[in-house]
C-alpha cells in the first residue's frame, strides 16, 4: 500500500488505544520498521524510541537473538493451549521466573497482558480466602493515583481519575489510602510523608482488616500516575502491615519488572516478598504479548482439592502460555545474563541522572523523578509555587509533539514527560534524547507562555 494511503487508512479504519482520534487525525504517525533504539515512519524519518514502545523494549528492536529464538520456535510450533496441557518453553520460563523473583513465589500463572495478569492476581487473592473459608475477605486496598491496566477489575483497583471516572458505575468498590507522593506534599520531609502514609494504611487495616483480601500497589514507582517514586522504607512498611493484619500483598511489577528501576524487580530495592506479583511488559524484551502472575505455594495449595469442592481457579485465556512468547522471554533472559545488562543499566542510570541535572535548571521543570531508567519530568507554570500549567494547554502533550518533530517518541502522563529508553541505548543516544527533551521543553513552554 502507498504510504499516503496507509496514513489515510490509519485515520479511516483504526481506533487507537488511549488516543483521542481527533488529535491523531491532526498528527498521524505510521511506523514502518525499527532498528536498535530507533523507529522509522512511512516517510523514512527516524525517531528515538524514548519510551521503549510504551515501556516494553529492553534490548532494542530487531535484536538478533530474540528474532532467532522466535524463528527457532516457529520451526516447532507457534501455539497450543495451556488449558490442561503444558509446553516446553512455558515450563522452562516458569523455572527461570521462579529463580529470579523473591523466594516465596513458587507458582506461575500465565496470561497475555499486564491488565490480565492483574485480573488474575485479584481473582486469586479473592478466591484464596474463600477457599480457606474466609467468606468476608472480599475487598482490596489500593493507593491514590495507582494504575494497574484498563480492564474492569484493574480499573476497580486503579485510581487515576482522568482514566477511571467515566467507568465508576461499572467498577467494584475498593478502599483507597494515600500514596506517599513527595512532590507537592505539605510535609517537607519524605520520611514524614512515608510515615503518614503508613499510619493511614495501618488505620485502614486495623479497622477493616477482616473484610480485606489484599493490598495492591505498583513496585517502588507509581508509573502511569505520574512517575512517583516511593520514599525509602514505604514498601517494606506496607509488607509488615499486611503481615500483621493477615492481608495479602500484591505487587504489580508490570512496568517496573525486568530491570527498569535498576534492580531486576523493584521489590528487591526493599527486599520485599509479595504474596502475589505480576510481570509483563519487559518479559519478552518488548516483543510478544505475554504476562505472568506469580504466587506462593501457600496460595496455590488453597486451590488444590477434589474437583467437586469447586476450588479450581476458573480462569484462562486462549493464547495463554504462547510458545513463541515464552521462547522470546527465555532468549530475553539469556541476553540479560550474557550481556551483563543490569550492570549496564546501573551505569546508564548514573549517566542519565547527571545529564538530567541540566534540565533541572530550566524555568518550567518542576520536578525530575527517577529510579533506574524510569524517569518523569514534571512541567509547571511556576517552579516556586509548583502551580501547574492550565489544563487546556496540554503542556505534556504539546512537548511530546515537539519532541517528535525533533526525532524522538514518547507519551506524556499529564504534564509529566516520560523518559524510559531501551537499556540498549548507547551513551550518545541517551545524551541525544535528553538534548531533544531539553529543546522541546524550552520551545513548548515559551510558545505557550507567549499565547
Ligand atoms: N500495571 C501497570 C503498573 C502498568 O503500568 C500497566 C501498563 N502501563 C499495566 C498494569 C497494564 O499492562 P498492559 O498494558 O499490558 O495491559
Amino acid at each position: 500500500m502507498e504510504k499516503d494511503m496507509l496514513i489515510q487508512k490509519s485515520k479511516d479504519l483504526l481506533w487507537l488505544p488511549f488516543t483521542q482520534m481527533k488529535d491523531y487525525e491532526e498528527d498521524p504517525l505510521v511506523i514502518e520498521h525499527g532498528e536498535g533504539v530507533r523507529l522509522y515512519d512511512t516517510e523514512g524519518k527516524s525517531y528515538y524510541d524514548g519510551y521503549s514502545s510504551l515501556w516494553l523494549n529492553v534490548h532494542g528492536h530487531k535484536k538478533k537473538e530474540l528474532d532467532d529464538a522466535i524463528k527457532e520456535q516457529l520451526g516447532k510450533v507457534a501455539h497450543t493451549t495451556l488449558l490442561g496441557a503444558a509446553n516446553r518453553p512455558a515450563i522452562e520460563l516458569a523455572e527461570r521466573l521462579i529463580d529470579l523473583t523473591p523466594a516465596p513465589l513458587k507458582r506461575v500463572f500465565y496470561s497475555d497482558s499486564g491488565a490480565e495478569a492483574v485480573e488474575i492476581g485479584l481473582k486469586i487473592a479473592f478466591q484464596y480466602w474463600r477457599n480457606k473459608g474466609y467468606q468476608d475477605k472480599t475487598k482490596f486496598v489500593t493507593v491514590t493515583n495507582g494504575y494497574h491496566g484498563d480492564t474492569v477489575g484493574a480499573i476497580s483497583v486503579g485510581a487515576v481519575d482522568i482514566f477511571h471516572t467515566t467507568y465508576k458505575p461499572l467498577m467494584f468498590d475498593s478502599y483507597k489510602v494515600p500514596f506517599p507522593t513527595v512532590y507537592r506534599n505539605e510535609l517537607p520531609d519524605p520520611v514524614d510523608v512515608r510515615d503518614q502514609a503508613l499510619a493511614e494504611l495501618e488505620t485502614m487495616l486495623s479497622e477493616k482488616g477482616k473484610e480485606i483480601a489484599a493490598v495492591i500497589m505498583e513496585g517502588m514507582v507509581q508509573g502511569a500516575g505520574g512517575m512517583h517514586v516511593m520514599p525509602n522504607g514505604y514498601l517494606k512498611g506496607v509488607k509488615n502491615l499486611c503481615k500483621k493484619h493477615d492481608v495479602l500483598l500484591i505487587v504489580d511489577e508490570v512496568a517496573t519488572g525486568f530491570g527498569r528501576t535498576g534492580k531486576m524487580f523493584a521489590v528487591e530495592h526493599e527486599e520485599v516478598e509479595p504474596d502475589i506479583m505480576m510481570v509483563a511488559k519487559g518479559i519478552t524484551g518488548g516483543y510478544l504479548p505475554i504476562a505472568a502472575t506469580l504466587t506462593t505455594e501457600e496460595i496455590y495449595k488453597a486451590f488444590y482439592a477434589d474437583y467437586a469442592e469447586l476450588k479450581t481457579f476458573f480462569h484462562g485465556h486462549s493464547y495463554t502460555g504462547n510458545q513463541l512468547g515464552c521462547a522470546a522471554a527465555l532468549a530475553n533472559l539469556d541476553i540479560f545474563e550474557k550481556e551483563n545488562v543490569m550492570e549496564d543499566v546501573e551505569r546508564k542510570t548514573a549517566f542519565v541522572k547527571e545529564k538530567l541535572e541540566a534540565l533541572k535548571a530550566l524555568p518550567h521543570v518542576g520536578d525530575i523523578r527517577q529510579l533506574g531508567l524510569m524517569v518523569g519530568i514534571e512541567l509547571v507554570l511556576d517552579k516556586e509555587t509548583k502551580q501547574p500549567f492550565p489544563w487546556v494547554e496540554r503542556i505534556g502533550y504539546q512537548t511530546t509533539l515537539e519532541m517528535r518533530k525533533l526525532g524522538m517518541l514518547s507519551r506524556p502522563l499529564g504534564d509529566t514527560i516520560v523518559f524510559m529508553p531501551p537499556y540498549a541505548s548507547s551513551y550518545e543516544d541517551l545524551d541525544a534524547m535528553i538534548s531533544i527533551m531539553e529543546q522541546a521543553i524550552k520551545e513548548t513552554t515559551s510558545k505557550v507562555l507567549q499565547t
